[in-house]
């Protein structure tokens, strides 16, 4: 069974009717092998989507292709209104957009917390230092790190570290943040506090789509469940209906081995 489903604009009071991402016949290679078959999907304002399914799926490489951090062969990605093509102009008007956090952090060792942080939006947005680091406090503040702002990132615990990635997006100001196994990574006890940073930010009304296994995070989090298996979006739907009611035997497996 592979039902392609196509979101339509949910009935959750945090989302709008502002589509920020589309994904239309989205088709994606590696060589000979076919990743991503057919990808259709509607992200709109304030949605907190979950994208779940086993290794391998495409679940990175979809929300890669996203801020192009891939590049997909076929069809079409538009995100804000911006259509997602080689014009470096329209690639680069998405990525100020769109945030980014990896199961490894990816911060620059050699930086401060504080530098990892002022990077982009003096590089970028073109702040001058002292209002770059003021938004870097802000956002450090609002991740609960403030304190280790002049720490190196090695200095950090991992959940600290992933909580100044997080912080460093979002001084870019992004309208939507995508996450890629932001927890897989932590040790147990570190994974709290890297989702209670997300779910603040879902509080908060931010668009975000989020690769995690973290079932718990998207019972209560997500009003989207998206699973995929072998290059597909096999099932969605919102989350008490995808755990409770799953449709597809794919998806039944998969919850039964995660569950
Ligand atoms: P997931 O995030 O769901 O685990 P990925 O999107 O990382 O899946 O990968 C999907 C498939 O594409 C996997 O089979 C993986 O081996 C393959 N793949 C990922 N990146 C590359 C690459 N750069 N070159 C070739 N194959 C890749
Ligand atoms: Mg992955």
């Amino acid at each position: 069974m592979s039902d392609q489903t196509n979101g339509t604009a949910p009935k959750d009071p945090g989302v709008s009717n502002e589509l920020m991402i589309e994904l239309k016949g989205v088709n994606k290679w590696y060589g000979d092998f076919h990743v991503l078959k057919d990808i259709n999907l509607k992200v709109y304002k304030g949605e907190r989507i979950v994208v779940c399914g086993p290794s391998g799926s495409g679940k990175s490489t979809m929300i890669r292709c996203i801020n192009h951090l891939e590049e997909h062969q076929k069809g079409d990605i538009i995100v804000s209104g911006t259509p997602l093509t080689n014009d470096l102009k329209n690639i680069e008007a998405i990525r100020k957009e769109v945030g980014m956090c990896f199961q490894h952090f990816n911060l620059f060792p050699h930086l401060t917390v504080l530098e990892n942080c002022c990077l982009a939006p003096i590089w970028v947005r073109k702040m001058s230092r002292s209002e770059a680091e003021a938004v870097a406090m802000k956002y450090l503040e609002r991740v609960q790190i403030a304190e280790q702002a002049l720490k190196y990132p090695g200095q950090l615990s991992g959940g600290q570290q992933q909580r100044v990635a997080i912080a460093r997006s979002l001084c870019m100001s992004p309208q939507i943040m995508l996450f890629d196994e932001p927890t897989s990574a932590l040790d147990p006890e570190m994974v709290k506090e890297v989702l209670d940073t997300m779910v603040e930010l879902a509080e908060d009304g931010m668009t975000m789509i989020c690769v995690t296994h973290e079932m718990g995070f998207a019972k209560t989090v997500a009003n989207r469940v998206i699973f995929m298996d072998a290059g597909q979006v096999i099932e969605e739907n919102e989350p008490h209906e995808f755990f409770e009611n799953p449709q597809s035997e794919r998806t039944k497996l998969f919850l039964s081995q995660i569950l």
